[in-house]
């Protein structure tokens, strides 16, 4: 195996859009899914965004196609050929953006079609003729309805964040996407950040033969991020961020929250405090996320609080602080949320803001990550707080597993991430993650890991920590790099 896209002997054209994008070597997804999806197999790909993982089955699959590629105008010249279904519409526009730029120098045509935008524009670019699809479902189905867009001709399809495409609210749509394709000679490739057993046995059912390339630990968080709990009250959660934004020098951040309703509260409390903030969720238009993300990019606004319509996927370079300022019901949400920050190797903050009654929900987020975690007291200016009270002192293993008290539940809709219309989509499962660190770095062939940076390194703080140890005040320098 070899790390140098040179040896993959690539079409030219894509060989030097892959040069522009500035990739010098792959990644180890990239290094073991690439030869295999250019033999024509099947894959069950184990990465999450981030990883590189659009490039690893993007490059081949466009290499796959060039045999058909053509600069006739007629659309009959250029019919879907590849689909690739995810999950969110930012996923699905972050992917697209990808593979337009990974075969920009080639005749084949790349577009993604998504909900909550005029259906008409997207209408007219499938009526021209598209070999590369990106999709998410709901959308793609009301243009398969509209006859719109045609799938006979489909011979690559992937299904990125798989772990949600088969989830069981999705599974329907996809169902009837995929009875709509040719049957037989497909190559399917399916990522996901883990393979439970429920979804090998359902993703065999899709796949032939499929070749599993893992490179990953289950349930890690990259090692560039430094994870801080920090012990607040509600009424004191804006100081806590307004403080650790301050003491670190931080100028932008995403701050994530349970609920629609809480985001919006958020930002304009935020805003009022003479914050450049925005707010991104479930209930703004299509139009409204996109530009709040574009503003956000662009560096016009400076905190976008959002629910975890933002937590997958996103890849932003340079977001240097994540503050949960819910604590999120899935620990495997609070894998995706610290997943903004920290990526492409540089270093990030994430930082969970824990009121007593949350106690149970770290006690899931600390087995989940297999991590000792320690909820500490940032001392306010204005108002000293006393250490986290003795609840936090309890370890994961001994508090009760049960699920969010209902109320709660229904508040945080975590759907709202989701594409199906709202008819489509049955009861939501979260899906469980992974992460590795391993992912953060160019592939090289006899790579170690490093250790997870667990080391206190934050403002000053008093710590009161799960296994009640008191360590001493210390002042630590920030780690921030200014981006890779
Ligand atoms: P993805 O996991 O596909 O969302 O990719 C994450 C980020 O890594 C994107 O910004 C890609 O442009 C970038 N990327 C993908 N492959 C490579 C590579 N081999 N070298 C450097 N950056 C890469």
């Amino acid at each position: 195996m070899t790390s140098s896209f040179s040896n993959l002997n690539l079409a030219e054209p894509i060989a030097r859009a892959v040069a522009e994008m500035g990739y010098e070597s792959m990644t180890p997804i990239q290094a073991q899914a690439i030869p295999v999806v250019l033999t024509g197999q099947d894959v069950m790909g184990a990465a999450q965004t981030g990883t590189g993982k659009t490039a690893a089955f993007a490059l081949p699959l466009l290499q796959r196609m060039m045999k058909h590629e053509n600069a006739s105008t007629s659309p009959a010249r250029h019919p879907v050929r590849a689909l690739v279904l995810a999950p969110t519409r930012e996923l699905a526009d972050q992917v697209a953006n990808n593979i337009k730029a990974y075969a920009k120098h080639t005749n084949l045509r790349v577009t993604c079609v998504f909900g909550g935008i005029d259906m008409k524009p997207q209408t007219l670019v499938l009526k021209g003729g598209v070999e590369v699809l990106i999709a998410t479902p709901g959308r793609l189905l009301d243009h398969i309805e509209a006859k719109n867009c045609v799938l006979n001709q489909v011979e690559y399809v992937v299904l990125d964040e798989a772990d949600r495409m088969l989830d069981i609210g999705f599974l329907p749509d996809l169902q009837r996407i995929l009875s709509y394709l040719p049957k037989g000679n497909r190559q399917t490739l399916l990522f996901s950040a883990t393979f439970s057993p429920e979804i090998k046995r359902l993703a065999g059912s899709y796949l032939q033969n499929p070749v599993t390339i893992e490179v990953a630990r289950p349930n890690e968080t990259a090692s560039t991020v430094e994870q801080r709990f920090y012990a607040a009250q509600d009424d004191d959660k804006r100081r806590v961020i307004r403080k650790v934004l301050d003491d670190r020098g931080i100028k932008q951040a995403f701050i994530f929250v349970n609920s629609k309703l809480g985001c919006g509260r958020l930002a304009r409390s935020l805003e009022r405090e003479g914050l450049r903030t925005a707010a991104l969720h479930g209930d703004k238009s299509q139009d409204e996320r996109l530009k709040a993300l574009e503003a956000f990019k662009k560096g016009e606004v400076d905190l976008l609080v959002c629910t975890d319509v933002a937590a997958r996927g996103l890849d932003i370079k340079d977001v240097p602080a994540v503050f949960n300022f819910d604590v999120p019901f899935n620990a495997e949400d609070y894998v995706h949320r610290i997943g903004r920050t920290g990526r492409a190797g540089a270093s990030g903050l994430a930082v969970t803001l824990v009121s007593p009654s949350d106690n149970r929900l770290v006690g899931d987020i600390e087995k989940l990550i297999k991590k000792k975690l320690e909820v500490e007291t940032l001392q306010l200016d204005t108002r000293p707080a006393g250490p986290a009270p003795e609840k936090w002192g309890e370890r994961a293993e001994d508090r009760p597993r049960s699920r969010a008290p209902e109320g709660r539940r229904r508040e945080h809709d975590p759907r709202d991430a989701l594409d199906a219309p709202q008819e489509r989509r049955g009861g939501f499962r979260p899906a469980p993650v992974n992460r590795d660190p391993f992912f953060q770095k160019p592939y090289e062939a006899a790579a170690t890991d490093t250790a997870p940076s667990w080391e206190p390194s934050g403002p000053q703080t008093v710590r009161s920590s799960i296994s009640a140890n008191i360590k001493p005040k210390r002042k630590v320098a920030a780690l921030f790099k200014s981006g890779e």
